[in-house]
């Protein structure tokens, strides 16, 4: 088949690059948003998802490579940020078609950008890009990949929840802690599994009641509602589901005293991170706590040959870094969150610093 595939700049201020990409025959109709590549190649995943209009997926595709970039500075992947949305309802317009398409716009940009899974993105989705396109990362661990982020994701929120009891309680015992999970998918569900077995009282809600029953069956997980679960008594609040759920009404109902959770760009704005440390919630900063997925993609990546071993050691070290996070904030006075943003902004400052300077200096060389 004759690819129509078309693609425009969007010129962002601040982005290195922004593209649209539309491909009639395929019906495709998706951004990318290459943030920073200062620290590497930007890397993010691919999110499919029925946006209510293309501003509203530039909206979403900016805010997401800009976190991976913070995130991956943080967490010291050496790669930059980026994040790629395709515009539709999983149901109705994925195909095989829309993926070889959408591989082709990726191999466009040369490996400015990487992609890797996102939601409505799977491993299985990922092959199919591949044959389009090498700038892919996160294919099955069979195929020298790293296979699924989602438990590594879980395992750093896992010791990151660890890390906030140690802060609050004096004490990183997770037994007889009650923790409240909000959204018990394919990251929500590892963490209550390594929850329980450490010995918690494990709450979870979901709008798939399949799952919470399973969960309920298989480790004791107690069902709760919605609307419930943010607001129930309890040691940790962990969010694993959507994005943008700490806001002014929700906050003051917040009956907690730590927030570490999977979800991303949990805070609606940035002054909500302030308003939890109003509240003395303990908040380990998104981005930072559930690095593990990204850390374990940049391992294969990076080494051409994924090691699970270098990929965990790694991912050991998030609850150091939030523990960097939380004494700064307490000595600086300012919430987690800021702390985060500012460690992940003077890490870019220096490295642009360095690659300028390194810039300059090339020229003489050459000269003398
Ligand atoms: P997922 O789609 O597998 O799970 C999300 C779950 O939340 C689903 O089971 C869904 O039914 C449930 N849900 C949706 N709305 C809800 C609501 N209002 N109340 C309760 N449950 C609700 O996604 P995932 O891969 O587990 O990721 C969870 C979150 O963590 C997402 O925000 C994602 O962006 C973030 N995250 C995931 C990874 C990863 O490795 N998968 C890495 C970093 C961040």
């Amino acid at each position: 088949m004759t690819s129509t595939l078309e693609i425009t700049d969007v010129p962002v201020a601040g982005y290195e690059r922004v593209v649209r990409g539309v491909d009639p025959s395929s019906g495709l109709r998706a951004f990318i948003a290459v943030h920073d590549t200062t620290l590497g190649p930007a890397l993010g995943g691919l999110r499919m998802w029925p946006y209510a209009s293309e501003e509203d997926a530039l909206f979403d595709v900016k805010r997401l490579a800009r976190g991976m970039t913070f995130k991956s500075a943080v967490a010291q992947t050496g790669l930059g940020g980026g994040k790629s949305v395709i515009i539709g309802d999983p149901a109705v317009v994925k195909s095989e078609a829309l993926y070889l398409s959408m591989g082709r716009f990726i191999d466009a940009l040369g490996g400015k950008y990487i992609t890797a899974e996102d939601v409505n993105t799977s491993v299985a989705d990922l092959e199919v890009l591949r044959r389009a396109t090498k700038h892919v990362s996160g294919l099955e661990q069979g195929d020298g990949g790293s296979g699924n982020p989602s438990p590594y994701t879980a395992y750093g929120v896992f010791l990151g929840v660890r890390a906030a009891l140690g802060w609050v309680f004096g004490n990183d015992s997770c037994k007889g802690r009650t923790v409240a999970i909000q959204g018990t998918g394919a990251v929500g569900s590892a963490l209550a599994r390594r929850l329980a077995a450490a010995g918690a009282k494990v709450y979870g809600a979901d709008r798939n009641q399949q799952r919470l029953q399973q969960l309920h069956r298989e480790i004791g997980l107690v069902p709760a509602g919605e609307a419930e679960i943010m607001t129930m008594k309890c040691d940790v609040f962990a969010p694993c589901a959507l994005g943008a759920i700490l806001h002014d009404e929700t906050i003051p109902k917040l009956n907690t005293p730590i927030i570490a959770g999977a979800a991303n760009n949990l805070l609606l704005e940035p002054r909500h991170g302030q308003a939890l440390a109003d509240r003395n919630i303990l908040y380990a900063p998104d981005y930072v706590i559930n690095a593990g997925g990204i850390v374990n993609v940049s391992v294969e990546f990076h080494s051409g040959g994924y090691d699970e071993k270098v990929a965990l050691a790694k991912i050991e070290r998030i609850p150091q870094a939030l523990k960097e996070l939380w004494t700064i904030a307490k000595e600086d006075r300012i919430p987690p969150s800021v702390a985060a943003d500012r460690l992940a902004e003077r890490i870019l400052a220096e490295a642009r610093g360095k690659k300028k300077a390194a810039a300059a200096a090339q020229p003489s060389r050459r000269g003398g």
